[in-house]
């Protein structure tokens, strides 16, 4: 029996598209392997921005860890490609799925209309997509051919999202795997983070980890979730007090929420929050699974054209979280850090991921660099609001708990979905079992 190969096919040695191949020996199969897809997502910019499923001969099975678009939102064509593979993903990573699918096709829609060129998928390709999914709990086994079996278990980080046991046991062989998918140990204020000790008596050959905060961020030299949250609410409150609005870029799947939560919890009026970018069908869903406090309607930016200017020609003291977590282009965060940025009484506050290509990212560059002034689509724009980072609510592992998860991988430990850089200082002093998944290159487990 052949020992399990991986490949990353993006995600590997960056951040963005993740999608990784697993294949088990499986002699009765036609292809002689069973053929293991976990997540399937894009990367933030440009047309080019799948994975590289060219390298795919055929695939089983697909198993979508959470529901952000670097993780899940290039499945249609990869299901287009392999029509009777079976996809799983727990019930509440697929209620936000369906949002990010919807979303996905007005974005593909709008494109091809701009370029001429075919849209990457339709809504009947995502229709079809929908009819191979299976949804499984948390802690239920997924039995497939070739004694593979994959637990899901809890990863914290977003609702839905799941770490990912993976056994295959053939008798006399044996060998188990631990994928991460994104994953964090700390509570949040609607979801508990991922459980540190679940498996016990289960030995793991190899880790397959994310390493977002590798090498970054170490929890003795920052601070903990709590005191970020309350220089957060201090910052907010000094706004507020000096009749300045807050912006707050979030993603849209879960940070939104998350955020809502968390200022309304710690005494910030519901009726100073505002949220822009057509949260209500995600709000719906966080009111299935989860505690969060009810969003009255007047807190809803619906037509942004509209509402937005309304809320901007008022000039009172509010923060507004604002969809579109790196500030992409059209994104109720980046339409918003216009009006607030030549403000010296406003300010941006950034609590999550900024890819360092995306106009967030680009903004915390020049910030970091000193310079005054940035273009914003044509305009260019002097930089007076105050911008401050917080990193410690990042929804990723610090650098602590992914060496704490890497010391149970007792054969091998593949970084992935982490800056090249970071990785390969975390490298230069790791021990020898620590590798990098780059992106088309296979690995024997
Ligand atoms: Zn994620």
């Amino acid at each position: 029996m052949k020992s399990p190969r991986f490949k990353a096919l993006g995600g590997g040695d960056e951040i963005g598209a993740s999608c990784y191949h697993y294949k088990f020996s499986w002699p009765k199969s036609r292809y002689g392997y069973l053929s293991v897809i976990v997540d399937c997502g894009m990367r933030p910019h440009g047309r080019s921005s799948g994975p590289k499923l060219e390298y795919l001969r055929h695939v089983d099975v697909i198993i979508i860890t959470h529901a952000h678009a670097d993780h899940c939102v290039f499945t249609p064509v990869l299901v287009r490609m392999f029509p009777e593979a079976v996809i799983y993903m727990t019930p509440e990573t697929y209620d936000l799925f369906l949002i990010q699918m919807e979303d996905s096709v007005a974005i593909n829609m709008r494109n091809a209309k701009e370029t001429g060129e075919q849209p990457l998928f339709t809504k009947i390709d995502v229709e079809r997509m929908l009819m191979q999914i299976k949804l499984v709990p948390f802690w239920h086994r997924i039995d497939l051919p070739a004694g593979v079996s994959v637990l899901p278990v809890p990863a914290g980080h977003i609702l839905g999202a799941a770490s990912l046991y993976m056994k295959q046991d053939c008798g006399r062989q044996e060998h188990s795997i631990f994928h991460s998918g994104d994953i964090s140990f700390e509570n949040q204020c609607l979801i508990p983070g991922a459980p540190k000790r679940f498996y016990p008596n289960s030995p793991i050959n190899t880790g397959v980890l994310e390493a977002t905060n590798l090498h970054s961020h170490p929890r003795s030299t920052t601070r903990n979730r709590k005191e970020e949250e309350n220089r957060l609410i201090e910052e907010i409150c000094e706004v507020l007090g000096n009749g300045g609005r807050a912006v707050i870029p979030v993603l849209k799947i879960h940070r939104q929420s998350e955020m809502w939560e968390m200022l309304v919890s710690h005494g910030i009026p519901q009726s100073k929050i505002f949220i822009d970018g057509n949260p209500s069908k995600i709000f719906e869903i966080y009111q299935k699974h989860t505690s969060i406090s009810r969003l009255p309607e007047s807190q809803i930016i619906h037509h942004w054209r509209h509402d937005r200017w309304k809320m901007w020609r008022k000039n009172e003291p509010c923060v507004i979280l604002a969809s579109g977590g790196m500030m992409q282009e059209r994104s109720a965060a980046l339409e918003n850090a216009r009006m607030v940025i030549e403000n010296e009484n406003d300010a941006l506050f950034v609590v999550n991921y900024m890819d360092p290509c995306s106009p967030g990212g680009e903004l915390l560059d020049h910030i970091a660099r000193g310079k005054k002034e940035i273009e914003i689509g044509l305009e260019r724009f002097d930089i007076r609001c105050r911008v401050e980072r917080f990193p410690g609510l990042s929804s990723h592992a610090g650098n602590d708990d992914l060496l704490d998860l890497a010391e149970r991988a007792r054969d091998r430990v593949i970084w992935i979905h982490g800056e090249d850089k970071r990785v390969k200082k975390h490298l230069a002093s790791a021990p020898g079992h620590h590798v990098q998944g780059k992106n088309g290159k296979g690995i024997t487990l």
